[in-house]
């Protein structure tokens, strides 16, 4: 018997993390060790690094290096953002996001809800789209935030956050981007833009895990949501994650010199690997706008078979992906992202994420076809509608 085969297309839900980042980050456990704020040589050669880290986060953005804060990573990130400009504008009880947001920024709206605020949650339509008027109208003058992502992680689809933006900011409103899918996977540039924060996370993208950073434009208004020591310029405090911070600028660095090539190769691997899926089952169906997604995602409902069931069977064969219902207690919940899309139950149920990354192969979606069909097969035989569409 020969090696077990090992495909990873869970990339949306973290990455390996790249040798050279590793590389770059191993010496700042052990021999650089300083703390950034100390004065002495240990801590000052440090803070030369975390300087340049910055500036590498920055340049991946086109932002500016004093517009990059270091958190611990996505979710820190979009809390900061909601919580710090709510903090600001204290008479400002409004919030707008939408509602296929990350539970980064759903739990947090949910519960401020509680606490006194009014939400707003845009609806989208069946590819995952929103609609400009809804977003439009849904502006008060008590509107403190709007918060949208700039690609979903279920289904890969991209908001035209440039063009949210403006309406936003006609209105004067702080306009917050979760941009933990979309960064280091699309060209995104800062310069000139709308957006006043944007929030990324290195492990999306081959660097560690547990850093990230929040983007604040400069002039943004936004009060600090960890309080304590002066680091961060006093906006995030806590003695800083330096080794995760270098990894961090590694990890902007390779995206940046491989994200041209990269896009094309990995969007060839995903369109191959849905088309002949498609082409191969009536069942299938793909979930979200396919003109305009993320170039490694693509997320297919298989209907009348359990999503669960499949990746169970996917897992047995070394094929790790993941699945757009979730197992709580006892009955299998179909996603948010795809009720609210309105995707049918018998559908949603069976929907099973790719998300692939530039250490995929033409082999690994090789295999993923050769192992995919019989499983559908199987569980298709099973099911009381399955037949029919065999
Ligand atoms: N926002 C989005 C869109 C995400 O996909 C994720 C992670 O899955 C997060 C936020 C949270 O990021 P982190 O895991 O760095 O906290």
């Amino acid at each position: 018997m020969g090696e077990k085969k090992l495909v990873y297309v869970d990339n949306n839900a973290t990455t390996r993390v790249d040798e050279e980042v590793v590389h770059a980050m191993q010496p700042y456990f052990t021999g650089l060790y300083g703390n950034p704020s100390s004065i002495h040589s240990f801590g000052g050669q440090i803070a030369k690094k975390i300087a340049d880290a910055r500036g590498q986060v920055a340049e991946l953005l086109g932002a500016q290096d004093t517009e990059i804060v270091f958190t611990s990573g996505g979710t820190e990130s979009d809390n900061f953002a909601i919580k710090g400009v709510l903090e600001y504008f204290p008479d400002k009880k409004h919030i707008v996001t939408t509602k296929v947001e990350h539970h980064a920024v759903l739990s947090l709206c949910d519960k401020l809800a509680k606490e006194g605020y009014q939400v707003t949650k845009l609806s989208v339509d069946r590819k995952g789209n929103l609609d400009l008027n809804e977003l439009r109208n849904s502006l008060r003058d008590d509107t403190a935030i709007v918060s949208i992502m700039y690609a979903n992680n279920e289904t890969g689809v991209i908001f035209p956050v440039e063009k949210i933006g403006q309406i936003v900011k006609e209105r004067g409103i702080t306009f917050h981007v979760d941009g933990v899918q979309a960064v280091g996977k699309i060209p995104i540039n800062l310069k000139d833009s709308p957006i006043d924060l944007l929030s990324l996370s290195s492990h999306k993208y081959h660097g560690p895990k547990g850093i990230g950073a929040l983007y604040i434009k400069r002039g943004t208004r936004i009060k600090p949501m960890i309080v304590g020591g002066h680091h961060e310029r006093g906006r995030r405090a806590g003695t800083e994650n330096v080794p995760g911070i270098i990894g961090l600028a590694k990890a902007c660095e390779l995206a940046q010199k491989y994200m041209q090539d990269e896009l094309t190769r990995i969007k060839g691997m995903r369109d191959r690997l849905e088309e002949k899926i498609l082409a191969r089952f009536k069942n299938a169906l793909v979930n979200g706008d396919r003109e305009n997604r993320t170039p490694n995602t693509t997320n297919i409902s298989f209907e009348y078979v359990e999503g669960e069931a499949i990746l169970l069977y996917l897992d047995e064969r070394g094929i790790a992906a993941s699945s757009g219902s979730a197992c709580t207690s006892g009955s299998l919940e179909p996603s948010h992202v795809l009720r609210a899309m309105g995707v049918p139950f018998t559908a949603a149920h069976g929907s099973v994420r790719f998300s692939l990354s530039r250490f995929n192969t033409d082999e690994d979606v090789d295999y993923i076809l050769s192992e995919l069909p019989p499983i559908i097969e199987r569980l298709l035989e099973i099911s009381p509608f399955g037949r029919e569409v065999l």
